[in-house]
């Protein structure tokens, strides 16, 4: 085990998360709209993707940092072939105690029983509204709300714990605020709200589009009163609230207005093996060359400290000083 490596805030590296493939079925208008990742888009071909044997290193070596939790996101991981099986090898490394996916539960459907079976403790699944005309919209694909539900059933069938986040933008999705609300009190799903966020170069983000934590706050308890509660443990994203009426919980993860970065322990691997400390970086390092040029697990440990050690990242406390010059990262490529 090596020691619990702080960055320049006292942080330490605790949560990884792994792009698995940077294709996805959805053009969500927010992450990948489709006039820029249409047919020509140049997708990572399969040579860049970092195989199994390398993410499976890579965790073994981060787990020796302290890492207990993995997430497994894209693009779209669940088309990324046999990803149950990484999830299996994945969970049998030593100290990891929690595998997720964040995925939108289309192909849950196929792979929800397979993957729990691997393994898999839980699903963060994506959905947007719960009324099929504004679904089709913020999708891009036209996709209707049913093969979203199905792949939530089908999560609750294996046994899989399930959360569902939505990303709230004004003008797109305000209006599935309460609907989605109540459909989750129903169903006894979390249900958290995404501030909209200023990641990656081409979803027109300005102030203007973000629905403030408060104001969905506001508007869910004027109707289903709610209470605050404490987070789980150090680091938790979601500010969370249950009903009064006991019937469940909901969440707001509040990048924008209320930044959390004082205790963000994440850090995130691409598809094709670059490091990201945050998710509004504008350049990675380079891991997968390290991989496969033959380098050492020392050797990657060491370049792992180096680069821990320097991390100064606090985007999302200093939005607003920033000049919104510098290229970054798409969603799509470094996963949510
Ligand atoms: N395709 C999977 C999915 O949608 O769940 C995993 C990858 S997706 C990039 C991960 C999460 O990032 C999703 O919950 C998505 O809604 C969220 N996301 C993407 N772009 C965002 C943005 N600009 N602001 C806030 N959340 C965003
Ligand atoms: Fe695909 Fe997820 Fe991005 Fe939507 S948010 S386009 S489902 S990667
Ligand atoms: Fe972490 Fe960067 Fe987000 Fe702050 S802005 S919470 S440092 S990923």
């Amino acid at each position: 085990m090596v020691d619990y490596v702080l960055d320049k805030h006292d942080r330490p590296m605790k949560d990884l998360r792994i792009s698995v493939i940077d294709q996805c079925n959805f053009r969500c208008t927010y992450c990948m709209p489709a006039e820029i990742f249409g047919n020509d888009y140049r997708f990572m071909p399969e040579s860049e993707l970092l195989s199994f044997d390398e993410i499976v290193r890579l965790v073994k070596i981060f787990a020796q940092f302290g890492t207990e939790k993995v997430r497994i996101t894209g693009g779209e991981p669940l088309m990324r072939k046999n990803i149950d099986q990484l999830v299996g090898r994945i969970k049998q490394v030593e100290g990891i105690k929690d595998v997720a996916i964040t995925t939108n539960a289309v192909f849950l459907v196929r792979q929800a029983a397979k993957l729990k079976e691997a393994g898999l403790d839980r699903v963060n699944i994506s959905l947007d509204a719960i009324e099929d005309d504004v679904f089709k919209e913020t999708n891009g694909r036209g996709i209707k709300t049913k093969p979203v539900i199905k792949g939530i059933e089908a999560a609750r069938a294996a046994g899989l714990s399930i959360k569902i986040n939505m990303v709230v933008k004004k003008g797109m999705n305000e209006s599935q605020i309460l609907p989605m609300a109540r459909y989750f009190k129903e169903t006894g799903d979390t249900l958290r709200f995404i501030e909209f966020m200023d990641v990656g170069n081409h979803n027109g983000w300005n102030m203007d589009t973000v629905v403030p934590k408060k104001e969905i706050i506001d508007q869910i308890n004027e109707e289903m009163p709610l209470e605050p509660v404490d987070p789980n443990y150090y680091g938790e994203v979601a500010n969370r609230y249950k009903y009064k009426d006991g019937s469940g919980e909901i969440g707001v993860i509040s990048s924008v207005t209320d930044a959390f970065c004082s205790t963000c322990t994440r850090v995130r691997l691409s598809a094709d093996g670059n490091l990201f400390t945050c998710l509004f970086a504008s350049v990675g390092y380079d891991i997968r060359s390290m991989l496969r040029d033959g380098e050492s697990d020392e050797a990657i440990i060491s370049r792992l400290i180096q680069i821990w050690t320097k991390r100064d990242d606090q985007y999302s406390v200093d939005r607003k000083k920033r000049k919104p010059t510098k290229k970054k990262i798409e969603m799509s490529y470094i996963g949510g």
